[in-house]
């Protein structure tokens, strides 16, 4: 790894194909960040297990996934490392280590663990609690020292701090305290126009479709429930196809405002646009994608070189915590 300005840390649980929430809250600064950052993008396949759903899927979405993440410029060459969670077992070993450290109490109160007691009452176990903790074992055991993070997330970065804090108090500065860098959180909306996009929700648009299948899934998507004709003038502020044509229409998104509000412009014309736009912005991701897919070797080979170097920084950090804590 070069000489940046530090480096970052970022997992995401294997979810296949991104959608344009992805891209826009996650993806796009992935990319940028490495220009200034050592940058380290883990597909995180042990997180994914908290719920226990779709492990059948684990493979092919984590080879899908990886894919599309590749294509969109996250970049080996530029000495990026991208590998899975569960190739570097040290994490394993480190979540155990650092849970001795972690009070319950830090982790039942957060929001997150709330909401999935919420969500899957049946299945409230042991990993799901433990989760920051194996956050703070991602971020920890590659030294990251920035943690790109939305609003979102940033009760379980305070956590991962609090825990290193924790640590080092007693064990002595062995771990390092990573800091958020705060990233201009954009949350996309669904095709219905009312939830996040979401691949379990299916309102979601697959940055790799082909532009016929991006033009059905506009084509679906909920405009200004206020204009009910034509000739109704639209509110193109509280409209997602609009907010997506800020983001990839930049040329002309003043204009579809402004003919929006005065009726000049329907809706399924501005759909049209959006689908073409959207179409003509992703072409260039799209080719790259499907040069990367002909060798079908090729991301599973990325992969596994990103395990082994990630495991050379792994194991230096593994001996310290183990030697600090005094185990024998
Ligand atoms: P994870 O559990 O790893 O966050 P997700 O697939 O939900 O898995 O999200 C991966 C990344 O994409 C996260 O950084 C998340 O914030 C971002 N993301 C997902 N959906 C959206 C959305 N609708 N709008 C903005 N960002 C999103």
């Amino acid at each position: 790894m070069g000489n940046k300005k530090g480096r970052v840390f970022s997992g995401a649980r294997p979810t296949g194909r991104q959608h344009l929430g992805n891209y826009l809250g996650a993806i796009r600064n992935y990319v940028a960040l490495q220009d200034e950052y050592d940058c380290i993008y883990c597909v995180v396949d042990l997180h994914a297990l908290t719920t226990l759903s779709d492990t059948d899927k684990l493979h092919e979405w984590t080879y899908e996934m990886a894919l599309d993440w590749l294509a969109a410029g996250i970049d080996p060459e530029q000495g990026t490392l991208v590998f899975i969670q569960s190739h570097v077992p040290q994490v394993v070993e480190l979540h155990l280590l650092l849970s001795m450290v972690t009070p319950l109490g830090w982790l039942t109160r957060l929001p997150t663990f709330k909401e999935k007691v919420r969500q899957q009452p049946e299945n409230v176990n042991y990993g799901l609690v433990g989760y920051p903790v194996l956050m703070a074992s991602d971020i920890t055991l590659y030294k990251a020292d920035t943690v790109p993070v939305g609003v979102d997330q940033a009760p379980h970065l305070e956590i991962t701090r609090e825990i290193v804090r924790r640590f080092n108090r007693i064990f002595g500065e062995v771990l390092v305290e990573p800091q958020a860098k705060h990233t201009e959180f954009t949350k996309v909306l669904g095709i219905d126009g009312e939830q996040k996009m979401s691949k379990s929700l299916n309102n979601h648009i697959e940055i790799a479709s082909a532009p016929d299948e991006i033009k059905r899934r506009v084509m679906e998507m909920m405009t200004d429930p206020a204009r009910q004709y034509r000739s109704d003038p639209g509110h193109p502020e509280v409209c997602n196809v609009f907010t997506l044509h800020g983001f990839f229409s930049p040329g002309e998104v003043a204009q579809i405002g402004t003919d929006c509000r005065a009726a000049d412009i329907g809706c399924v014309q501005c759909k049209q646009r959006l689908a073409e736009n959207l179409a003509a912005y992703f072409a260039p991701f799209r080719e790259r994608r499907a040069e990367l897919a002909a060798d079908p070797d090729y991301v599973w080979d990325v992969l596994a070189e990103g395990a082994r170097r990630a495991s050379e920084i792994a194991a230096v950090t593994i001996a310290e915590v183990k030697a600090a804590i005094g185990l024998p």
